[in-house]
């Protein structure tokens, strides 16, 4: 078999990795640099750029640059985080068909695993230039606090960009490889994950060589960009009451004003005070009017010390599910660029009474991760016996009235599969409808909604006498699976599946086509 690649599709940045001689190694993307930025830009004259290029189009051309689609990824267009965005991101969103957002591109539309697809095809171009040879399968990670709606619409981004996906892992686990690996360490550990979108927390036991997650929660809509959105507020804020002047208003101010704020908050975890300079950036009857402030890092750590603070509930949930109090945690680990700031490292070290650990690369350690399990499952990684994870949320089935009934607890290990016998309520009936879902609301309608799969051609009989043995399943990629047995003659039973949200697989698959065929048409192309 090839080079297998593992692959961290950040929100705001990517990162691929590979092995060599069991050890992970980042493979530099075709500038050179060992991360990428999510983005995807098409340009008037339709040339499609992606990373670097792509973000140096975000202020000239914001309607038709594409970042944060993760934040879209299995999402539906009138879910609340969708609307929120849709105030705040400079390009357009629409409804697709099946009720799913896409994202506007002229009169056309695209789906977010379309977007993501092209960032993943051009990091597999990164492997390919790298060892001179094609690769075709990948390890993906995804936020652990990702449903199995977001899990595989990311799994379908990476079909449609060519890749073969041999298993989805979540990025807190990733890092915890390379960490382990690493530090060859027994013993609890924390790893804490705020990156450019999302928030995970994991707690994990590692026991010579046996990775075994005890629970995870988190927050799949606090991140970075949140940080940045509060300089953004208080910037625009600040220019309306100065000039009566309203730039969010204005797309190309907004967008440089977002890019300054992303800046201001970098610097502000090295320096105690930073100077934001926006020259000419509106004209009012041609007036030309500046910005220019200065932000200290404790103004800023009080604009968003109630972002860090909305960490600490899910920590406390995933240390209670795991039954395991803070000072018994061995090592803390920090992932995800968010963490570089320091009030959160300072609310971490308090939180656990300990510093976290110091040799973990934010940015690089969950790709490295995923390279290493690539590793463990062909046999090249032997220090590393077992990954157990999670799943994040219970799976369950609708009943009467709206009722909710759990199948799968949260944090059960996965894989798992849990069988429920099923029968009819009506004589002669020939079908029996689940609705699956996934969450821990105690009504259905609080809950994420999976699919409706329907129990068909059941043989005529008096109510109650057929048995079917419905399978609910979670993979180890953390999808559902569910399949059906008629108890009595052992057949399996035939299943109409109709998906909530999603791509179908005839979608995924005209989608793939046209990227290996744009793909094969430009061959020094970007993706
Ligand atoms: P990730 O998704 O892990 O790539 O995290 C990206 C997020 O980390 C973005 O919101 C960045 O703005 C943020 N970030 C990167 N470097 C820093 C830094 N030095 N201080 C604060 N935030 C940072």
């Amino acid at each position: 078999m090839g080079h297998v690649i593992g692959i961290d599709l950040g929100t705001t940045y990517s990162c691929v990795a590979g092995l060599e001689a069991g050890r992970p190694v980042v493979i530099p993307n075709l500038e050179g640099l060992p991360t990428t930025p999510s983005v995807v830009s098409f340009t008037a004259a339709g040339e499609r750029l992606i990373g670097t290029l792509a973000m140096r189009q975000a202020v000239t051309n914001p309607a038709n640059t594409f970042y944060a689609v993760k934040r879209l990824i299995g999402q539906k267009f009138r879910s609340p985080q969708v609307q929120e965005a849709l105030g705040r991101l400079p390009y357009g969103l629409m409804e697709a068909p099946n009720g799913d957002v896409a994202v506007a591109l002229g009169d056309k539309t695209l789906s977010p695993p379309e977007v993501s697809s092209m960032v993943l095809a051009y990091l597999k171009e990164c492997a390919e230039a790298y060892y001179g040879e094609p690769v075709t399968e990948a390890i993906i990670t995804v936020p652990a606090h990702f449903n199995d709606a977001q899990r595989q619409a990311t799994k379908d981004a990476a079909t449609i960009a060519g890749l073969t996906v041999q298993r989805v892992i979540n990025e807190p686990t990733a890092a915890s490889l390379a960490f382990g690996l690493g530090a060859k360490k027994n013993g609890l550990v924390a790893v804490y994950d705020l990156g450019g979108g999302t928030f995970d927390i994991t707690i994990l036991e590692i026991s010579d060589g046996v990775f075994n997650v005890l629970a995870t929660n988190g927050d799949s809509y606090l991140g970075g960009e949140d940080f940045d959105n509060r300089i953004v507020e208080w910037l625009v804020e600040s220019y309306r009451a100065e000039t009566g002047a309203d730039l969010a208003a204005d797309t190309l101010a907004l967008q440089r004003v977002k890019e300054a704020a992303e800046k201001a908050k970098r610097e502000l975890s090295f320096t105690s005070e930073t100077e934001i300079n926006l020259p000419f950036i509106s004209s009012d009857r041609s007036v030309s009017k500046h910005i220019r402030k200065t932000l200290s890092r404790l103004a800023f750590e009080a604009m968003t010390a109630d972002l860090v603070e909305r960490t600490v509930p899910r920590i406390e949930q995933a240390l209670a599910d795991a039954k395991v109090a803070a000072d018994r945690i061995d090592s803390v680990i920090l992932i995800g660029g968010q963490t570089r700031m320091p009030l959160v490292k300072e609310r971490v070290t308090k939180f656990f009474g300990r510093d976290p650990e110091e040799k973990v690369d934010p940015d690089q350690s969950v790709a490295m991760g995923a390279a290493i399990q690539s590793g463990v499952l062909d046999g090249q990684v032997r220090d590393l016996v077992l990954l157990l994870d999670v799943t994040p949320f219970a799976l369950g089935i609708e009943t009467e009235n709206d009722g909710y009934e759990t199948v799968i607890e949260r944090n059960t290990t996965v894989p798992v599969r849990k069988v429920k016998a099923f029968t009819t309520v009506e004589h002669n009936q020939r079908r029996v409808r689940l609705h699956v879902l996934q969450g821990e609301g105690f009504l259905a309608s609080m809950n994420k909604s999976l699919a409706v799969f329907e129990l068909v051609g059941i043989e005529p009989a008096p109510a109650g006498v057929p048995q079917i043995d419905v399978a609910f399943e979670i993979t180890a990629d953390g999808t559902a699976q569910v399949s059906a047995k008629d108890k009595e003659t052992g057949l399996e039973q035939r299943i109409e599946v109709r998906p909530s949200t999603g791509l179908s697989a005839a979608e995924v698959e005209e989608l793939r086509k046209r990227q290996s065929g744009r793909e094969r048409a430009k061959p020094g192309a970007h993706a």
